[in-house]
């Protein structure tokens, strides 16, 4: 559930029409609803009622300040893989000492500011790490909490490029191999063992891999709690979008055409699978969702530059473009593209939908069937919230673009465009061109 719809025949974000907010902030603009996130993050901490849970929201997945700030009104931590987000979450007024530090190549300078920041556990992902992460909390006099992450070796079946639980992957330790880990890290004076974590993946769209590796780490994560004492169990985040969206035409036939047990995830089916597993273990459980949390609440408004009629072939070309929204361009991922003004009476247009830059994988849809429209009217992207904005470039010197939050009847800029100044703010012409 989402608050998107059409009031009369206008795209609204909860109270507020889309068409008002590209009126005055212009285009290509994100814009957020809160209500959305608030629902999505009730609705998946009610799925795990009972349990001792904690959720952290991955911020990868959208770390505008003003997200974060709702995000930590509504009580969550955080899932850090950066000390440039950590000190967004701070900026924010988020509990970076209830928060999570993750990441395969954290720096001496982030573990030191982590440990300033007292986060709840450091997530390690190798042995090197485990002794990097003592030296610098040798240095400052701390012990520094820790956590493990275990590559448990199943296949999310999901995109290759986000696919994390496999022994091929980069990520976490093989289990088999993680006992020698721990005990590694039991010999560090100045590490405090603290938990154990596991990620698999992101856009995971069924529960079973998900069921699979909890099954597979549970008795070793027993063994940790009997060894160690361990206070927590980080499941991570991979909880998928149901990207055809209920929106556009034809998403309903889509969805109601799958199979049963291929229809997307939902919270409640994932509760339902791992509350019987997690919930004897009596353990703190973490869980680190982004992509859930904010992927349906986000859409990307953007502005029809020309319809060139093709050859054959017809092109919708947007004042968006890859660098805004790459997901399409780096995943094939599919986002609905939906008019903010929808007008029954028109025919419909199939054409390939394309942003302005010379690349040919500046393509959002292929032969993709909306309503018709022109130069001047607006589309919007649904279910953008999540690695949209901050997947952004600035390629072919295209501004960042704008990011709005909507309560209600009220919005707000929380994101200014980014002007052509401050792109190139930190760049000069050295001395000696200048001759
Ligand atoms: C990216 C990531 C997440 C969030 O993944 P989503 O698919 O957005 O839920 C959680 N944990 C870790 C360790 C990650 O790398």
């Amino acid at each position: 559930m989402h608050h998107f719809s059409y009031v009369g025949n206008k795209l609204h974000c909860e109270g507020v029409d889309l068409a008002a907010v590209a009126a005055l902030h212009g285009t290509p603009t994100y814009v957020y609803s809160t209500q959305t996130i608030a629902d999505n993050y009730h609705r998946l901490a009610a799925s795990l009622g009972g349990l001792d849970l904690r959720i952290c929201y991955a911020c990868k997945a959208n770390s505008n300040l003003a997200v974060l700030r709702h995000f930590a009104n509504l009580g969550a931590a955080f899932d850090l893989v950066s000390s440039g987000e950590l000190r967004r979450v701070a900026a924010a007024g988020g509990r970076t000492q209830d928060s999570v530090f993750a990441g395969v190549g954290k720096s001496e300078a982030e573990i030191r500011v982590a440990l300033e920041a007292g986060v709840y556990g450091f997530h390690v992902e190798s042995e090197p790490e485990l002794e990097r992460i003592n030296y610098v909390a040798g240095q400052l006099g701390l012990k520094a909490p820790i956590a493990i992450r275990i590559n448990p070796d199943v296949d999310a079946k999901t995109h290759a490029k986000i696919t994390t639980g496999k022994s091929e992957n980069k990520f976490g330790i093989p289990l088999k191999f993680a006992a020698e880990a721990y005990a590694a890290a039991a010999k560090f004076p100045h590490l405090e063992i603290r938990g154990v974590q596991m990620h698999i993946g992101s856009q995971l769209t069924t529960v079973g891999p998900f069921v699979e590796a909890v099954k597979k780490v549970l008795p070793f994560v027993l063994e940790l709690k009997k060894t160690y004492g361990i206070r927590y169990f980080s499941v991570g985040g991979g909880i998928g979008i149901v990207y055809p969206d209920a929106l556009a035409s034809g998403a309903q036939a889509w969805w109601d055409a799958k199979p049963e047990g291929e229809r997307p995830l939902t919270p409640e089916v994932y509760g339902a699978a791992l509350l019987p597993l997690l919930a004897p273990l009596g353990l703190k459980i973490l869980l680190e969702p982004g992509r859930f949390l904010v992927g349906n609440a986000g859409v990307l408004v953007s502005r029809v530059e020309f319809l060139k009629r093709g050859h054959g072939k017809s092109f919708l070309i947007l004042d968006a473009a890859m660098n805004d929204l790459v997901r399409p361009a780096m995943y094939e991922a599919h986002h609905e593209i939906v008019p903010l003004f929808r007008d029954s009476t028109r025919a419909a247009l199939t054409a390939d939908i394309v942003g302005p830059i010379c690349e040919s994988g500046d393509c959002f849809a292929k032969d993709r069937t909306l309503q018709e429209v022109g130069e001047g009217e607006r589309v919007a992207f649904m279910s953008s919230g999540a690695y949209g904005y901050t997947m952004a470039s600035r390629y072919n010197t295209r501004g960042m673009p704008a990011e709005v939050l909507v309560s209600g009847n009220r919005f707000e800029l929380v994101n200014t465009r980014e002007s052509f100044e401050s792109m190139v703010a930190g760049e000069k012409i050295p001395g000696f061109l200048k001759s």
